[in-house]
């Protein structure tokens, strides 16, 4: 089952083809779900054996052609958003540091810098833009205090996010500034849409993968996260309680531009395209702040 945020209403996705198309979950329902995205991870449970049977019965007529410009991040208002550092051994290695052997880093990508998954970046005067490709998951049952073996269950689903960071702002200070350095405007697509964990052949084992104006700079499996998704969840859920909605950056691969040498940053006209296998793909393109103006 695939969903997206279509203008802030969330819509079942069909299709396999070039043209996806979707049906208005509230209008399908008759309003007992949705309209908002938020709105549904709050019911998932109920939600989702509702959308199964609907799609099984076969009533439902995807009568809406996505036009991929106007879909936005599948949980676009999450009390919380975690993000993760150094999740995999060789991006840890081209980054300097040993392999974390407890939890790896852990920070936030303010919402404010959430966007859908077609968009136009801008990039900040003097700053240095770096790619992060992540397998991001949306949590869709409260976790507290939950074992690993039960974490796929508390997940509503995986997206394609790209965790976009400003390397002057995030490195200048006594201490790493990830928060604000990760969280310029538009720093955080996500989408296109949400798969749930049953879709994929295996969950723990996706390639994801980004390409600069066609060119490959990333590459990799999430069977080579360190902490994989569900010892995540499980760990993060023995500090803090994760609530239906919430949203979680896993780490990303080898290949971001500081880990270069030379090292490389976005530039003014580049194109970012972002994939993972089974789930989807993002595209930005990156201008300055003048032709915004
Ligand atoms: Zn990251």
């Amino acid at each position: 089952m695939r969903i997206a945020n279509l203008e802030n209403r969330a819509v079942l996705v069909h299709g396999d083809s070039d043209v996806e198309r979707a049906i208005d979950i509230a209008t399908a329902s008759n309003g007992r779900f949705g309209p908002a995205p938020a709105s549904i991870y709050e019911s998932w449970d109920e939600f989702k054996a509702w959308a199964s049977s609907y799609e099984v019965d076969g009533q439902a007529e995807y009568t809406i052609a996505i036009d991929r410009s106007r879909l936005g991040a599948p949980s676009p208002t999450p009390r919380q958003v975690f993000a993760i550092g150094l999740n995999y051994r060789s991006h840890a290695a081209e980054s300097g540091f040993d392999a974390p052997t407890q939890l790896p880093p852990v920070f936030t990508k303010y919402v404010s810098s959430f966007s859908g998954p077609d968009t136009e970046v801008v990039l900040p005067p003097g700053g240095n833009v770096d790619w992060e490709i992540e397998l991001v998951a949306v949590i869709g049952r409260e976790a507290r205090n939950i074992d690993a073996g039960s974490a796929w269950s508390h997940i509503a689903g995986l997206t394609v996010g790209q965790d976009l960071s400003e390397r002057v702002s995030q490195l200048a200070g006594p201490a790493p500034q990830f928060g604000l350095g990760k969280s310029f405007a538009g720093f955080s697509p996500q989408g296109p849409w949400l798969v749930t964990p049953d879709e994929p052949a295996d969950p723990d084992d996706l390639e994801l993968s980004c390409a600069i104006d066609g060119e490959e700079v990333q590459k990799g499996r999430t069977r080579d996260l360190i902490f994989p998704v569900p010892d995540l969840v499980a760990a993060l859920s023995r500090t803090v309680t994760l609530y239906p909605g919430d949203v979680l950056f896993t780490g990303t691969p080898a290949g971001v531009g500081i880990g270069r040498d030379p090292q490389r940053f976005l530039r003014v006209g580049e194109r970012l395209d972002s994939w993972i296998d089974g789930i989807g793909e993002l595209h930005q393109t990156f201008v300055d702040d003048s032709e915004t103006k």
